[in-house]
Order: structure tokens, then sequence, then C-alpha cells
């Protein structure tokens, strides 16, 4: 009973209610440097897809087709507010706290590529993955249904019974080899570099 009196009489104290509703905090700001969840600028968006290649979060992004050409959009459910997006966007079509005044002031970019890769324990020769290729086929129409081909030009074609990678630079990340690869014995990574504006290719 004791130790209830002595409680409410603490809690009772007049100085203690004052504050309790009465204290004046100063309002939540967000601080500058602070990555919120990326916005839209309103630069048109050419649906490269660098924003969802880089993304780390799964599903957190989606480039999607408007009425009026391509949008991203953020699931801020899955967003980690990283804000690799933002500084991989080529064409600055998002935007979040004060990423894109560092990237510019700082002149940094990222640069990215396509690494081909086949497992020659794997793969059978079939040359499915040179044929479904639509670069390939692009620069060699005769491509033969075997994969093999007189250009030298191709990104990649089946020689000396095993395929082998010419141009891998012209890879443009579809992934059509990989799906279209029975025995999944192709793979293709993005590759990232964070480079100095000048050295960037994009
Ligand atoms: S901020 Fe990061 S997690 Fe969010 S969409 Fe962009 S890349 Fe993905
Ligand atoms: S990186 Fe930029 S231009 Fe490319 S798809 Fe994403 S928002 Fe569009
Ligand atoms: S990812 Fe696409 S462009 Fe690249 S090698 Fe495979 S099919 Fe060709």
């Amino acid at each position: 009973m004791r130790s209830i009196i002595y409680y409410l009489r603490e809690f009772l104290r007049p100085e203690w209610i004052r504050k309790f509703f009465f204290a004046k905090t100063a309002p939540l700001e967000t601080p500058s440097y602070f990555k919120g969840y990326p916005t839209l600028t309103g630069n048109e968006c050419t649906a490269c897809l660098s924003c969802m290649m880089i993304c780390p979060a799964p599903k957190a992004i989606a480039v999607l087709r408007t009425r009026d050409g391509w949008e991203p959009e953020i699931y801020p459910g899955h967003c980690i507010r990283c804000g690799l997006c933002v500084e991989a966007c080529p064409e600055g079509v998002l935007s979040s706290g004060r990423i894109l005044d560092v990237t510019r002031r700082d002149g940094t970019a990222f640069w990215s590529w396509y690494h081909l890769q086949v497992d020659d324990n794997l793969c059978m020769r079939c040359g499915n993955c040179c044929v479904s290729c639509p670069v390939n086929r692009e620069i060699d129409p005769q491509l033969a249904g075997s994969g093999t081909s007189s250009s030298d030009e191709v990104i990649m074609r089946v020689e000396g019974g095993r395929v082998r990678i010419l141009h891998e630079e012209k890879c443009t990340g579809c992934k059509t080899c990989e799906t279209q690869c029975p025995n999944r014995a192709i793979r293709v990574a993005r590759m990232v570099e964070g480079v100095q504006i000048g050295e960037a290719e994009v």
C-alpha cells in the first residue's frame, strides 16, 4: 500500500504532468543526407532497366508501361532505400535525398557490361544459345541451326566442337540464351563498376 501511494505521489507531481502534456519538442526534420524512397523527377524513362537490374531488394522496383511510355514504380514494402537505382539511371528519372546532387558533384557513375560463361561440362553443343540470341541472328541471318557461323562478328558460335564467345561486349543481357539452353550451361551475369564520369561508357 505504501508503495502505491509512493508511486502516485511521484507520478502526479505537477512539474512532471506539465512536462508530459506541454513539453515542446522541435519538429522532426529529415536530414538532408537521408535517402528516402526514390521519387520520379519527370525525366523520360527509356526502359533500359538499369534500375531494376542493379536493385538488390527483390520486387522493390518495376519498370512499367504507361499510356505515354515507361515509368519505374517503387514498392515501399520491399525497397530498402539504398539509392542504387537513382545512381544507376542514366536519364536521371529517379531522385532520392541528395544522391543526384552528390553523384553530379563528384562526377561518379556506374559502368556495366555483361559477362557470358559457358560450362563445358554441361554444354552439349546443340547451338541453341547461339541460334536464339537476337544479336547473333541480326549480325548473321544465315546462322546455321547448329550454331556455327562464318561470321567473326557474332557474339558466340559453335566452333571446334564447343561454344566459343567472340564478342561478349555486344551482349544486351536479354538472357534468351540462358533460357533456351536445355542444360542451363550458359550464364549471363551483369557486371557493375563505379567510375568517374568520362570513363563511363554510358
Ligand atoms: S532504392 Fe535500392 S532497394 Fe529501393 S528500388 Fe532503388 S535500388 Fe531497389
Ligand atoms: S534506369 Fe532510368 S531510364 Fe532505365 S528503366 Fe530505370 S528509370 Fe527508366
Ligand atoms: S544474353 Fe541475349 S544478347 Fe546476350 S548472348 Fe544471350 S541471347 Fe545474346
